[in-house]
């Protein structure tokens, strides 16, 4: 650990490259980045920087639905025996088209799906048990974690690249990992432009508890402002994730406990009985960002710093850990061979394997967003019809799944849970 900071130091006296890479941003995806690239290769030096001051990270009370893919990585990279008792197997999956108004919700489709036997498509797991577990395995790699500090902007040579941090150090590295976000600021400092859409809608995230079972039971209620998901916690708990217009998600947040929970209880209904908010609700605003280049010389964007989508199909989370497990396994594959890890030729290797994955997952988001959040009765016949024709398809819904498990595609190593 003491090894980078002794880097950071004496980089900035200029004696040149000390670490190998640099990784902006401690979420998920940056940690995952860095454990993956370290795991693979103790040879390299690699330091992750974040500009959240300590101890900001636990409190977050989102939970994320971690794909089966990303669990199988997890547990190569030696988290998932952490994670494991604190997360929630994903059994079953309901859809349903209605108006909040509506008495009863006809189900239009279900999924019950393991992609091999005993292994769910997906695990409900609360976002600070991820963020523990991977800083522990990078702390056990001898990874440091640098918290409270920005990147603040970075010069790119032709051996290294020297990253300027907020508290005056500078740090060299052969690669820089952008993995800050989807307001990146380092992804701006390259130039890289984006392609955004502005849904004008917030998801407002909770976590509620409630007095009967979900036994293992995800929800996607398709409401005229957007869908409305509850997704199974452990214990009686569930995740629920309501998008709302902007305006009328930040009224909810803002709202008193009594008025919150009634509009809750009018989406959620009472099948699992008395239902109980846990903590503050939050309103996060929801957008489509791509990045129109996913590299630059010695700079490679991962996770919302590259793709920011809709959390309709929630898969951001899934991709970001899709664009670590192909980043290491390019970077990892190059040291091997003696090559430059931060040349662009290297990491166009990486921008050709993820872009035209992630701009298929954000068109489908957008496209899938736009059918379903709104009352438009013509529509809502089409796409009613369109969902009862897959329910019966069971070779289509096999499809889905897999989809859903990150398994489809060319998929890296990592994400088959096999070694680098
Ligand atoms: C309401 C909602 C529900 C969601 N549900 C799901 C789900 O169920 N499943 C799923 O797969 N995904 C889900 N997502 C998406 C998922 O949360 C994101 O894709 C994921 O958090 C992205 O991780 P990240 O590490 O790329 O970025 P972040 O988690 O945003 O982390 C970026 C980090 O960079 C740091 N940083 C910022 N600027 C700098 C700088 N200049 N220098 C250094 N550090 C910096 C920040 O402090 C932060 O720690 C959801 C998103 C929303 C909004």
């Amino acid at each position: 650990m003491a090894e980078a900071k002794t880097a950071r130091k004496k980089s900035a006296d200029n004696e040149g490259p000390r670490l190998d890479v640099l990784v902006a941003g401690a979420g998920y995806v940056g940690l995952a980045a860095a454990v993956s690239i370290r795991e693979a290769r103790p040879n390299l030096k690699v330091a992750v920087v974040d500009a959240a001051p300590e101890g900001v990270w636990e409190k977050d009370t989102r939970a994320s639905a971690i794909a089966a893919a990303a669990c199988r990585m997890l547990a190569r990279l030696g988290c998932w025996d952490e994670i494991a008792p604190h997360a929630q197997a994903i059994t079953e999956m309901i859809v349903t088209d209605s108006r909040t108004t509506d008495p009863v919700r006809p189900v239009f489709l279900t999924f019950d799906g393991e992609v091999a036997p005993g292994e769910p498509f997906a695990h409900m797991v609360a976002n600070k048990v991820l963020n523990g577990a991977l800083r522990r395995r990078a702390a056990d790699l001898g990874i440091d974690i640098i918290e409270g500090v920005a990147v603040q902007g970075f010069e790119t040579g032709p051996a290294n690249v020297s990253v300027h941090l907020a508290d005056g150090i500078v740090v060299n590295a052969r690669l820089l990992v952008a993995a800050d976000g989807v307001n990146s600021k380092l992804r701006a400092m390259a130039g890289i432009k984006t392609v955004d859409v502005d849904y004008g809608q917030s998801g407002i995230v909770c976590t509620i508890l409630h007095e009967r079972p979900h036994n293992g039971r995800a929800e996607e209620h398709f409401l005229p402002a957007g869908p409305f998901a509850i997704l199974p916690l452990t214990g009686d708990r569930s995740s629920i994730v309501w998008t709302e217009r902007t305006d009328d998600a930040n009224r909810l947040v803002a709202s008193d406990d009594l008025v919150f929970e009634m509009e809750l209880e009018q989406r959620f209904g009472l099948k699992l009985g008395e239902l109980r908010v846990e903590g503050k609700p939050r309103a996060w605003p929801l957008g489509l960002k791509l990045a129109r280049a996913f590299v630059a010389p010695r700079l490679a964007l991962a996770g919302d710093a590259a793709h920011g989508i809709h959390p309709i199909a929630g898969q951001g989370l899934n991709l970001g850990f899709k664009d670590v497990a192909a980043l290491a396994e390019t970077v990892v594959e190059a040291d091997r061979l003696g090559q430059d890890i931060g040349a662009l030729d290297v990491l166009q290797r990486y921008e050709r394997w993820r872009r035209f994955d992630t701009v298929q997952m954000g068109v489908t988001t957008d496209i899938l967003n736009r059918m379903f959040s709104n009352d438009f009765g013509p529509l809502r016949a089409i796409r009613d019809i369109g969902l009862g024709l897959v329910d019966r398809m069971p070779r289509m819904k096999e499809f889905f799944i897999r989809q859903a498990s990150g398994l489809s595609g060319e998929t890296p190593r990592l994400l088959k849970g096999e070694p680098i």
